[in-house]
């Protein structure tokens, strides 16, 4: 970009060895160039100064004129604060610092001349402003524009740093810079209108108007998701352009007698849909990554198994992982009775499988004599080896993470197809970053029959309510979950736990039994309880979140969610799928405090209001921020954004998406294919100049140089 970019940022004007040090450990400011990146987070107005009487409750940060009176302190300890009694020479307000009394009292003299920088409050009646900026007045300098404000922190206010020094050292490297060559190509900055990268910086920094400080923001917002999509997009374009797949020619036998004679229900048409997918995936010789995405209940299993039947149409074997023993043991049951049928052979490998079976298991697979292996983690250690495996199904795949994946993938000659199967849905702009390298299947359609599952949100205070109405589920032969926020108790968060409340639940519901799950179990007692309530001996099922994933108990018909206020959508949804697998109709009851704050409310209102994942998924988004937005962590993928977002830039996500693409079918040289681009394949396609390759394979290498994981699976 500049080439002085990577200068050391001790030689810039104003900072020198101790400073340097400062702004690396601080604020990870290296070099000329992480200064230029560091942004302001908001702008103050400053070309004018505002009367106190002018002020209103919605004002942003502005500047006022005028002297401090007196300063005194209230409260004591920790809780301690400086309070200075501020004058315009008109009116009186008051400022407050929470912390770094001692120095503030000493830093300001009583009257004066001072201006402050700050955001108005309005309470009880008066306004006033807390840890506004301090500067002198001097009323040799001109009036100016919008100016930005830095996040700092403490130590570097203790060390006298504050929005000012790093507004003059900015300053200083601009005139010290002539010119900053742009990163984006000339062509994509005309077709999108973007500001070219020097205004957008300077803009960014010294605005020289609302207008340019929207462009400026825009423009580098662009550059920022631009950037990221061309390096997901590389490696998928790369992967298939230089990874062959498994060509599955046929449906053959097996699929079409499946179909025709064991089938036990119609596909809905999102099944069909998703399948044709799949299926037209396999045939083109490109290897399938391919995300599948589907409510709880939606059939996904069923898909799997087609799937799966497809290899093994074509002399190849497949793989199903899960998560857990459970969920692993539930797939082996519902597919070894659809493969039974038309004699294809599935076998189930755990933790818990014998050392005489195991070794049975590893025989049939390395022979081939094996068609469908099913299991948990054990399925890709070191000594399982496949005769000829080609299709792999992962489910719920945030448990796996991608290296894991990557294991899978190394374990044969030409590696397989991969289906991923989950049932939290994911916004489309968030599927899009993050798992950017994989094709979206989405089955929006749940099997006739089912009724929704009602969800109501009671108080603690209504709960004799809640339990007679689960006395009446319970006395028509229905099953109950009942799940707690904690396993004990902790003095701290008065929140009901699973240990207090289970002898509660003994006894508020006599003649029936009640079985307890929770993290902290050895997995054989958890399995045992498990399947105390999937056999239907127990009634009741106290549990923490471990339940969450995939266990399928269709007589189950109450799913009471104790402290709901506590949990995130996403999981209370999650949760909430494990009732309304039956015909009959369920009941979701959502237990919270009755004074919770209004977004909590708002939330848990979401879930009264709408059944649909992906709904929910999105009001969670835009809630909580894409960062705390379940798989979001455990992808190790969640790209670090200083100005877009993904709840929000759905659009320029969209956008830049597709620009990234383009641009590297047109230079395919740019994730490494020999092949050159498609000559006739339209007119909007630019040719990059070799030097405009340069500068875009250069800024890659510096923007992601620490994200391994894409090449790991590439
Ligand atoms: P999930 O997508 O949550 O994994 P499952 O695959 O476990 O859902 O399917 C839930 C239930 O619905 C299973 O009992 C399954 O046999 C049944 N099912 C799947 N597809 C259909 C369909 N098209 N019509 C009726 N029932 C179906
Ligand atoms: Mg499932």
């Amino acid at each position: 970009m500049l080439r002085i970019g990577n200068t050391d940022i001790k030689y810039l004007k104003g900072v020198g060895d101790a400073r340097a040090k400062l702004l690396a450990d601080e604020l990870d400011i290296h070099s000329f160039r992480d200064l230029l990146y560091y942004f302001p987070f908001r702008h103050i107005d400053r070309s004018r100064f505002y009367a106190i009487a002018d002020f209103t409750p919605d004002m942003p940060n502005v500047q006022i004129k005028g002297r401090f009176l007196r300063f005194y302190k209230e409260g004591e300890g920790a809780k301690q604060r400086l309070i200075a009694v501020f004058t315009d020479g008109r009116s009186v307000m008051e400022v407050v610092w929470f912390s770094r009394i001692k120095q503030i009292e000493n830093a300001y003299p009583l009257n004066t001349e001072l201006v402050l920088f700050g955001k108005p409050n309005f309470f009880k009646g008066s306004y006033s402003i807390a840890h506004p900026e301090v500067e002198t007045y001097d009323p040799s300098t001109p009036p100016q524009g919008l100016r930005g404000v830095y996040s700092l922190t403490e130590k570097l206010r203790k060390r006298g740093i504050t929005s000012r020094t790093i507004q003059n050292l900015v300053g200083n490297l601009f005139d010290k810079v002539a010119d900053i060559t742009d990163i984006i190509p000339q062509s994509v900055c005309r077709q999108f209108g973007l500001m070219p990268l020097r205004d957008a910086l300077r803009n960014i920094h010294f605005p020289e108007s609302l207008h340019d400080l929207k462009k400026a923001q825009e423009r580098l917002k662009f550059e920022e998701l631009f950037f990221i999509q061309l390096h997901i997009l590389r490696f998928t374009k790369r992967r298939n352009s230089s990874i062959r797949g498994h060509v599955f020619p046929t449906i053959g036998e097996h699929f079409n007698r499946f179909y025709s004679e064991v089938l036990p229900f119609q596909l809905t048409d999102a099944q069909k849909r998703v399948i044709k997918e799949i299926r037209s995936d396999m045939r083109t010789g490109r290897q399938m990554n391919r995300l599948l995405q589907g409510d709880v209940g939606s059939g996904k299993t069923m898909v799997a198994f087609m799937t799966m039947l497809i290899a093994v149409d074509n002399k190849t074997q497949a793989c199903l992982m899960a998560p857990t023993e459970i969920l692993a043991r539930q797939h082996y049951q519902s597919i070894a009775q659809w493969a039974e049928p038309i004699g294809v052979n599935v076998r189930l490998l755990t933790g818990s499988t014998r050392t005489k079976e195991r070794k049975e298991i590893h025989e049939s697979l390395i022979d081939g004599s094996l068609d469908i292996l099913i299991g948990t983690h054990a399925v890709i250690e070191e000594n399982v080896q496949f005769h000829n495996l080609a299709m792999v199904v992962i489910d719920e795949q945030h448990r796996f993470g991608v290296q894991q994946r990557a294991k899978l993938w190394s374990k044969n000659a030409l590696p397989p197809h991969v289906l991923v199967m989950t049932a939290t849905p994911i916004p489309r702009t968030l599927a899009m970053t993050l798992y950017g390298d994989l094709d979206v299947s989405v089955i929006d359609q749940l099997p006739p029959g089912r009724k929704p599952v009602m969800t109501l949100l009671r108080y603690d205070d209504n709960r004799q309510q809640v339990v007679n109405a689960v006395k009446d589920q319970l006395s028509k032969g229905r099953q109950v979950y009942i799940v707690y926020p904690l396993i004990h108790d902790n003095d701290k968060l008065s929140l009901r736990s699973l240990e207090e409340d289970y002898q509660n639940v003994c006894a508020t519901y006599p003649g029936y039994k009640v079985c307890y799950v929770h993290g902290q179990m050895k997995a054989d007692e958890k399995d045992h309880q498990m399947q105390l309530f999937v056999s239907g001996e127990a009634h009741i099922m106290v549990a923490t979140t471990v339940i969450e994933v995939g266990v399928n108990v269709p007589n189950a018909s109450v799913m009471i969610i104790e402290n709901a206020e506590r949990f995130g959508l996403s999981q209370l949804h999650q949760l909430r799928g494990r009732v309304g697998r039956g015909a009959d109709q369920s009941y979701c009851i959502l237990m919270s405090k009755r004074q919770i704050a209004s977004a909590t409310r708002e939330r848990l209102e979401i879930m009264t209001q709408s059944t649909d994942g992906f709904v929910i998924a999105e009001a969670d988004m835009k809630m909580r921020g894409p960062g705390n937005m379940e798989g979001t962590q455990q992808s190790g993928l969640a790209f670090n954004m200083r100005l877009a977002s993904l709840a929000t830039d759905g659009q320029m996500i969209a956008i830049t998406r597709d620009a990234a693409s383009d641009l590297l079918d047109a230079n395919p040289q740019l994730y490494g294919a020999t092949t050159s681009p498609a000559e006739s394949s339209g007119s909007s396609l630019t040719t990059l100049s070799p030097s405009e390759c340069n500068i875009i394979n250069n800024e890659l290498k510096f923007r992601f140089s620490q994200d391994t994981d894409w090449s790991r699976i590439s």
